[in-house]
């Protein structure tokens, strides 16, 4: 089963409090702190290797510029809880979250036994920090597809297949679709067959206009968009799409071919 993780950029404060509420032990790298209870010094020392390596490796990656050093009082937090249990209480996330993202003040929550933690999990939710550090913290222009999406695409273990199950949703007519994805409200669904819909078609997109167009264009669209606040006119002076339509129908028929 593909794990899922979710993202939450400023909701649940109150459990947040919570969670640094608890007694932890800190572990310290470079560029994180790793609150934990129970793990071991292998472990927590294979997670901080793990995250330096990600932390370079996603901001070269995508070609953003890295204003903000994530050092010293700076550094980005990782709480480590012991059991799934332990997690969904602290944090209120339906059964199908492996871990969670408070991008502003850089905080990650997940559990030691979230499957493909270390694959999947840890670069997704440092992709959405990242991200949103480039992006603006509130930008209400950035669609949830394309946050998760660029969080999903950081994921180094993919189940295969992907484009031929997307094509059997769009022939029988279960494809989410640009308006499905915009719409979807991710954060409070149990829908877990949905929400795994909602990542498969989020990561699609952003494949689509990676492969399609280039990286750098991607960097490009990504900073109309931070600085126009305005999707339609970011495809529009990026990718001389018409607008949404115009997007969602070449997608699709990439997905077909
Ligand atoms: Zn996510």
């Amino acid at each position: 089963m593909r794990r899922i993780v979710l993202f939450i950029s400023f909701l649940f404060i109150p459990f947040f409090i919570i969670a640094e509420a608890q007694d932890w032990n800190i572990f310290k790298s470079t560029h994180f702190l790793v609150y934990y209870d129970k793990a071991g010094q292998e472990q927590l020392e294979r997670l901080t290797q793990r995250a330096e390596e990600y932390y370079n490796a996603i901001t070269d990656d995508f070609g953003f510029t890295r204003f903000n050093f994530w050092t010293w009082d700076d550094r980005a937090k990782i709480y480590l809880f012991d059991s799934q249990e332990e997690y969904m209480n602290a944090t209120g996330t339906p059964a199908w979250s492996g871990g969670q993202a408070m991008a502003s003040s850089k905080v990650i929550r997940t559990f030691i036994t979230a499957p493909d933690f270390l694959e999947n999990i840890l670069p997704h939710e440092m992709g959405h920090i990242i991200f949103r550090e480039m992006m603006g913290f509130d930008n209400p222009a950035v669609p949830l597809w394309l946050e998760e999406g660029v969080a999903t695409y950081q994921e180094k273990q993919r189940a295969p297949g992907v484009k031929k199950y997307l094509a059997g949703r769009i022939k029988d007519g279960s494809f989410m679709g640009l308006s499905g994805l915009e719409s979807f409200d991710l954060a409070n669904s149990k829908d877990r067959e949905k929400v795994e819909l909602f990542y498969l078609e989020s990561y699609s997109l952003l494949n689509y206009l990676i492969s399609e167009f280039g990286k750098d264009r991607f960097v490009l669209f990504c900073q109309n968009l931070r600085d126009y606040k305005d999707l339609t006119r970011a495809l529009a002076l990026t990718y001389s799409f018409s607008g949404r339509e115009e997007l969602e129908s070449s997608w699709r028929a990439r997905i077909l071919q």
